[in-house]
């Protein structure tokens, strides 16, 4: 496999002898890139014959699964109930520590405080992967030989499960007020033209999250935002550890568990909290929201 090879071959690996039978979902169906999702009229995707198969199925679904799992991410995508693929809710587990402090004049009041593990261990250096995937799908939506061209090379490489290139910084934006939060993905890249090394920079909306990923671009102080830079010499993510929010919030009811319940596990979210109690999240009955 060679990097000049992708102008013919797979977008990813270059190779142009394998199988290439599925549709790519640049940005992971789990995270609301579907119909059913209601989040996106269209989903985004890359049609059959430019990624291959192996790449489809094994190396870039690695990276996808490490984002979707990312605990900043699974927190959002659980208290915003994205709903899986087929449907179900998913809870927000691995790496997430919750406690809930209750009002005790009005119990439907609650504050909501989170931590979410960011540390080498939490695979945040798949996540750039992933990052990586998505910035280059989608300069193939805007341009597809640019994407094809060398410059692209170590970005299509580090998608795949290779090094992470250097000068490469990871940001993570949180939302101004759990008021403020929209669900709908989307992705946007804007590279340097016609210049090499690459110079660009890509935002990717995703449960109410934004991730920018730059290369070659010192990172700005922005508020509320997280960065992780590339270390040159070990070429992994640098950078903050351990992230936390903060939800206050009022439910339009607050019921004690005696028991466990008989709400179907994939119609609710539970969050384990520090205490070992467990809070159980039901979506309430849709109602018509006006407009
Ligand atoms: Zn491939």
């Amino acid at each position: 496999m060679s990097h000049s090879a992708r102008i013919t071959g797979c977008l990813t690996c270059g190779n142009d002898d394998g199988r290439f039978e599925s549709v790519e979902h640049i940005i992971p169906a789990a995270l609301g890139n579907t119909e059913s999702s209601g989040l996106v009229e269209r989903e985004l995707t890359i049609p059959k014959g430019e990624i291959c198969t192996k790449c489809n199925g094994q190396r870039l679904s690695r990276a996808d699964r490490a984002l979707i799992q990312w605990p900043p991410v699974s927190v959002f995508r659980s208290l915003g109930l994205i709903r899986r693929r087929r449907g179900g809710l998913a809870d927000a587990v691995a790496g997430t520590a919750w406690r809930l402090v209750l009002d005790e004049s009005d119990r439907r009041n609650f504050s909501l405080h989170v931590d979410a593990n960011t540390s080498p261990a939490s695979r945040r250096d798949d996540v750039a992967r992933a990052l990586c995937k998505i910035a280059l799908e989608t300069r193939w939506l805007q341009d597809h030989s640019d994407a094809r061209s060398a410059r692209w090379g170590p970005i299509a490489n580090a998608a795949i499960g290779g090094e992470l290139p250097g000068g490469l910084a990871m940001g993570l934006v949180q939302p101004a007020s759990p008021f403020d939060i929209d669900f709908t993905p989307n992705a946007d890249v804007l590279p340097t033209a016609n210049e090499t090394p690459l110079r660009f920079a890509c935002r990717v909306e995703v449960v109410g999250l934004v991730f920018l990923l730059i290369v070659s671009t010192p990172p700005t102080q922005m508020p509320r935002t997280h960065w992780w830079t590339v270390d040159d010499d070990t070429r992994t993510l640098e950078g903050a550890d351990l992230m936390w929010a903060r939800f206050d919030g009022r439910a339009e009811s607050a019921t004690r568990l005696t028991a466990p319940n008989s709400t179907p596990a994939n119609k609710r979210i539970v969050l384990p909290t520090v205490e070992g109690a467990h809070v159980q999240i039901t979506p309430g009955a849709a109602r018509d929201s006006p407009s």
